[in-house]
């Protein structure tokens, strides 16, 4: 009788424990889908560079409507903003080139590049299969050598920072997309409105990109994100998510 209550106590308690646990996992799985921003909402995460490197800092953030020149948008920032003009843009993780292609998305002709990810590539247990990262305001000339299927690996130098359509009037700074893919294979190619290139994937839902630089590191509770700036010769064969695509500098060298 007594061993028989006790038991019970004991399955309550089990009960209860895996009741938390699984609370708790929807806990995180939450505040995960709204680290993640789907679909351009607002986030909050901010980037904090760490006090050991001097980095070049992003510009302009996700969801945002502010532009890197402080004016108002015409629409939600899609991605973050960052660079000066010249440095290089290194690849936030291993990956291939899905293609590259001459666009316009509304200030002149531009080159533009679409990486595709894994999991495995970003060494992630769960979440999306795979993952875009879509470079633009590029010099054509500089990605038009990439063929379809490149491998790249984390930290190579994609292009360097250059400026919306080319020109002088606007700001330099490359402008860095990231998206969760289901089906890579489902990309559709057009043409926008200006006759350039452009594609879709109904299977692809555009996210903060500084939720995948907080994969390692997760975000404070001020949802900073400490991000880790690449550094050659680095161990990342564990490293979850993506280190920062722009150059740190180390303090002191
Ligand atoms: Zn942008």
């Amino acid at each position: 009788m007594i061993l028989r209550s006790l038991t019970g106590v004991l399955t309550a308690a089990a009960f209860a424990a895996t009741c938390f646990m699984g609370f708790q996992t929807m806990k995180a799985r939450a505040s995960d889908r709204m680290l993640k921003g789907a679909g351009i909402t607002k986030t909050g995460l901010t980037p904090l560079y760490p006090d050991a490197f001097d980095c070049s800092p992003l510009t302009s953030l996700y969801a945002s409507w502010i532009d890197v020149d402080g004016r108002k948008r015409s629409e939600k920032h899609s991605g973050v903003d960052g660079g000066r003009l010249g440095e290089p843009i290194l690849s936030p993780a291993a990956g291939v080139v899905v293609t590259t292609w001459k666009g316009d998305s509304g200030w002149g002709d531009e080159g533009a590049l679409l990486l595709l990810h894994t999991r495995a590539d970003l060494n992630l247990k769960d979440g999306a299969p795979f993952y875009y990262s879509a470079f633009d305001h590029l010099r054509f000339e500089e990605v038009a050598q990439y063929a379809p299927g490149r491998k790249v690996a984390r930290g190579d130098v994609l292009a360097h920072v250059f400026r919306p359509g080319g020109k002088k009037k606007y700001l330099p700074e490359v402008h860095w997309e990231v998206w969760e893919v289901h089906h890579p294979t489902a990309i559709v190619w057009g043409t926008n409105k200006r006759g350039r290139p452009d594609w879709v994937n109904p299977t692809a839902e555009l996210i903060d990109p500084l939720f995948l630089l907080s994969r390692e590191t997760p975000p404070d509770e001020n949802l900073q994100v400490t991000v880790t700036p690449f550094e050659l010769g680095g161990d990342y064969r564990r490293f979850r998510g993506f280190t920062y695509i722009l150059p740190c500098r180390q303090r002191g060298t």
